[in-house]
């Protein structure tokens, strides 16, 4: 590495503080790696109502934010690090925009003013930053909520000589999610009309901060290879595959890491028995642990099936559903735990009230119980329709139990199909989003565990063995960051 840059991390939410989804997971992790490569990196994420300010340092003074049409707001600042390192994190402390009980809504509704909610953060970081006299190096933005950094980095602070040296890398965490607007969210931006367009902020007359961001980045990476190539088609771009096939000069795909400390059989705090490669006795102990929580019967004999995740469309649940008939007349067990749409909650509950013996249902959030699940199952079930990267399959993979997946994005990086010729391989894979391809695929799995258990136990190990680390993904990302510094220095000569 050439030296350490200064990164200004932006995100609107960070594990431990604040999470959703896979993008706090990855705000959490990637900057504490990125440190331990050598770079200074400061964080900054809102300071949510659930976040307790007891817990956190007061940083004095106020925190002038230009809000354009608003006026000039002014936020709190607080400081806290990192869990586990001196990466420092820093909370924009605005009441009227983040003293609320939902992150982007309530009840499943998005709050009205989401735009101003994060053009003002996204300002705030920008604030923050000179204030600090911090003069980053590289902006990491992340997703819709922060997306209008790297076009406010060229616009409104273009001259501005605490941003000189500054590229901007936009990750794409999930292209779902794009953040439309009505356009007077531009006169808060300030960014000025002529960047109304379709190749830069506009998208049926309103604005899409996501496009903007990636007009406007030096570099926009998502978190997977195979989703990176995704998003340049209709069927994963959301609209906006034209835009980003535009820009794909730019584009790259970076595999997320997994946090091992925390999802590991031979340390995990949650589990019934610690177990690893070299024993895997213990998996058995988490087996019946498992199966007494959901009141299955306790057998060893039987293949315990699980899926944890968001009950939305991406993640496959109408897949589930419609193959389910068929899925129970296999000599089986499944546990799901979930929450989010409605239909889906009441299917599986039902499902586990009418076959006690062969389904247990947990609905809502529950860590422990996701921990307990990786490590008492033997498959796990993840049919997305798309997925980014995916966590859950790269868990799986470390517990020993065997990933069931479709094809698509980090779920067609992270695994690698069963050849039961070369014994290769660490979970099943289909592609085609049907009920069949994927009802054959889970029946071809539950087939090699009763009838080729050799064959099957030599898959466990395999995904055992594998490792998608954070530190392997910050050597990239470092590159990518000599690479933007690089051409932002040239810029002083074009
Ligand atoms: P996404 O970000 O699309 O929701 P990922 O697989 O990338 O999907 O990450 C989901 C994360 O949230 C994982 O850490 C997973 O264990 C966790 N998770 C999802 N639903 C639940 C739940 N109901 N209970 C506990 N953990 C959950």
């Amino acid at each position: 590495m050439n030296g350490g840059k200064k990164v200004l991390f932006v995100a609107s939410e960070v594990v431990p503080f604040a999470k959703t989804g896979g993008l706090a997971d990855v705000a959490g992790a990637l900057p504490k790696a990125l440190a331990r490569m050598g770079h200074e990196v400061i964080v900054v994420m809102p300071r949510y109502y659930s976040i307790d300010k007891g817990s956190l340092k007061h940083v004095p003074g106020e925190l002038g934010v230009p809000m354009g049409s608003m006026g000039e707001l002014w936020a709190g600042v607080y400081e806290s690090v990192l869990p586990g390192s001196d990466v420092k994190i820093y909370f924009i402390d605005y009441e009227h925009f983040f003293g609320r009980s939902g992150l982007y809504a309530e009840n499943n509704v998005s709050y009205a003013d989401n735009d101003n909610r994060f053009i003002f953060l996204s300002k705030a970081a920008m604030q923050l930053s000179k204030k600090l006299r911090f003069q980053p190096d590289i902006i990491h933005a992340n997703d819709w909520h922060t997306a209008t950094i790297p076009v406010l980095r060229n616009t409104r602070y273009v001259f501005d000589p605490d941003f000189a040296n500054a590229a901007t890398v936009l990750t794409i965490h999930n292209l779902h999610y794009q953040g439309h607007f009505y356009k007077g969210a531009i006169d808060v931006l300030e960014v000025g009309w002529e960047h109304f367009t379709p190749d830069e902020l506009e998208e049926f007359d309103g604005i899409n901060f996501l496009k903007g961001g990636i007009s406007h980045a030096d570099a926009v990476t998502t978190v997977s290879r195979q989703y990176a190539r995704e998003i340049q088609t209709p069927e994963f771009g959301w609209g906006l595959e034209q835009h980003i096939k535009t820009h794909s000069h730019k584009l790259y795909g970076i595999l997320n890491g997994v946090d091992y400390e925390e999802w590991s059989p031979a340390v995990d705090p949650f589990i019934a028995k610690h177990f690893d490669l070299d024993d895997l006795s213990g998996k058995k102990v988490c087996k019946s642990d498992l199966q007494e929580e959901f009141k299955l019967p306790v057998r060893e004999d039987v293949p315990l099936i699980g899926f944890i995740g968001r009950f939305v469309d991406q993640k496959g649940i109408g897949l589930i559903a419609s193959v389910m008939h068929r899925i129970l007349k296999m000599d089986v067990q499944l546990v799901f735990l979930g929450s989010g749409e409605k239909w889906a909650e009441g299917f599986f509950s039902e499902l586990a009230g009418r076959h006690p013996d062969k389904v247990g249902t947990y609905i809502g959030y529950n860590n422990t119980l996701a921990h307990r699940i990786e490590a008492g199952c033997d498959l796990f079930l993840m049919p997305s329709l798309f997925e980014p990267c995916g966590l859950n399959q790269i868990y799986s993979l470390r517990y020993g139990t065997l990933p069931v997946v479709r094809g698509t994005g980090g779920l067609e990086d992270t695994i690698d199909n069963y050849n039961p010729y070369t014994g290769e391989g660490n979970g099943f894979k289909f592609y085609e989003a049907s009920p069949d391809a994927f009802f054959n695929t889970l029946s071809w799995a539950v087939d090699v565990y009763y009838n080729d258990p050799e064959g099957f136990e030599n898959l466990r190990k395999n995904a055992m063995k594998a490792r998608f680390s954070w530190d392997e993904a910050a050597e990239i990302y470092t590159e990518l960051y000599e690479m933007v510094s690089l051409k932002q220095a040239m810029k002083r000569y074009q």
